[in-house]
């Protein structure tokens, strides 16, 4: 038998902290805080901090520095008070909803919203008694038509993935705000760069963070701001209740990128309205799909809505079948074939294999996704690289009969 563990091995400087080292000097990068929780002088104080009278932190689920710095770094470019990061994209879209919304209420989302968006809205939503229909965003006049009497809320996205159709925000935002009703926008595709969304009508805004803005697949967070002070509290409560908490370490990781983001994005963005444009000559594709290229469905409003900001997504479609694209990704094995988008480095996705394989192919067809479908997230990389890559992929494509 072996001892039973003394008290006496366990030192006292081992149990307890140690006081963190005083520097007359300041750490130029943010420091990383994982502390779950924090300790207060008194109960008065305590007091003080949940009254509001005094600042201090309490339990990280309720809030924690390196999330208040990421958030008030975005808060800063769209222009909005008081953003909360949670714990992801979907995170985020589940606290503006379900932290406004009950039992009797009425949303219209967006047909063509992210999945996992989707799937909230026409499942989980429905088991709460939140009745949710969907409407065609391009078109504000159906989006008006599914409005009833108990509608409190629309929730589209700018820019529709993966055929980048823009969404009517004007349009849609002058009935939202005729009727009062809220309108939600997840402006992941389009980020602050491109579009501040709070600007252009909008009541509440959400971030998928995992992608453009943290930018380098290391990290998993999503931001949402509301303009009125009593839905950030009602969203803050929600997220705070159900534990949508983000990590620190991720926050960390995502301020760090943030660093970069403007660089990153009108890099990428660069690179993709030149991709467009080769992709479009080359033999073997059928359309190509950029928000700015004359041949969008939506070129118009884009221009308005974007002005020069295209963004980094382009989507193109093959004139061959599932053959072509798997000839694809096989002749272009450095890029990343991989269902995200917003990293650093390009990727490559395939709705019909991922995104959409749930829905039916006819349904897929009918909104332009066959099996010689693309989506890129363009890159960083120097353009001639990507020119070249994908010229070879699309050669490779384009030399398979099917
Ligand atoms: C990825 C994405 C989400 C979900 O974000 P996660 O961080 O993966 O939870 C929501 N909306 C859009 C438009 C996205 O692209």
């Amino acid at each position: 038998m072996p001892d039973s563990p003394n008290s006496a091995d366990i030192p006292d400087s081992l149990v307890r902290r140690t006081p963190w080292p005083q520097s007359a000097s300041r750490a130029v990068g943010t420091p990383l805080q994982p502390s779950v929780v924090y300790a207060s002088d008194t109960p008065d104080q305590l007091d003080a901090q949940y009254e509001g009278r005094v600042k201090g932190y309490t339990y990280a689920r309720e809030g924690h520095p390196n999330a208040e710095v990421l958030a008030a770094k975005i808060d800063a470019l769209e222009g909005a008070t008081g953003g909360l990061i949670v714990g992801s994209g979907m995170a985020a879209v589940t606290a503006a909803l379900m932290g406004l919304l009950g039992a009797g209420d009425h949303v219209i989302g967006g047909d063509q919203l992210y999945g996992r968006s989707l799937r909230l809205m026409m499942q989980d939503l429905q088991r709460f008694g939140i009745a949710t229909s969907l409407a065609d965003p391009t078109d504000a006049a159906a989006v008006a038509a599914a409005i009833r009497p108990e509608t409190r809320m629309i929730l589209i996205e700018t820019v529709s993935n993966p055929t980048l159709r823009l969404a009517d925000l004007e349009g849609i935002a002058a009935i939202t705000r005729a009727r009062g009703i809220l309108l939600a926008v997840d402006a992941t595709f389009t980020t602050p760069r491109a579009l501040r969304v709070l600007d252009h009508g909008a009541d509440i805004v959400i971030h998928s963070v995992t992608k453009l803005l943290a930018g380098h697949s290391d990290a998993t967070l999503g931001y949402v701001a509301a303009r009125d002070p009593a839905h950030r509290k009602a969203i803050y409560d929600f997220a705070v209740t159900t534990g949508l908490t983000p990590s620190p370490f991720d926050c960390w990781l995502a301020e760090r990128g943030l660093h970069s983001f403007h660089l990153r994005y009108d890099r990428a963005e660069a690179n993709a309205a030149r991709l467009a444009d080769h992709l479009a000559g080359l033999t073997g594709v059928r359309r190509v799909l950029y928000p700015l290229r004359p041949d969008h469905p939506d070129h118009n409003r884009a221009v308005g809505l974007l002005g020069a900001r295209g963004g980094n997504m382009v989507s193109f479609e093959l004139t061959g079948g599932r053959a072509a694209a798997n000839a694809l990704t096989r002749a272009m094995p450095d890029l990343a074939f991989a269902p995200t988008l917003g990293d650093i480095g390009t990727t490559l996705s395939h709705p019909a294999s991922s995104s959409h394989r749930a829905v039916a192919p006819e349904a897929r067809q009918q909104i332009g996704i066959s099996e010689g479908f693309f989506r890129i997230s363009v890159g960083c990389e120097d353009i001639d690289l990507l020119l070249a890559e994908f010229g070879r992929g699309v050669a490779a494509a384009a030399s398979v009969a099917d």
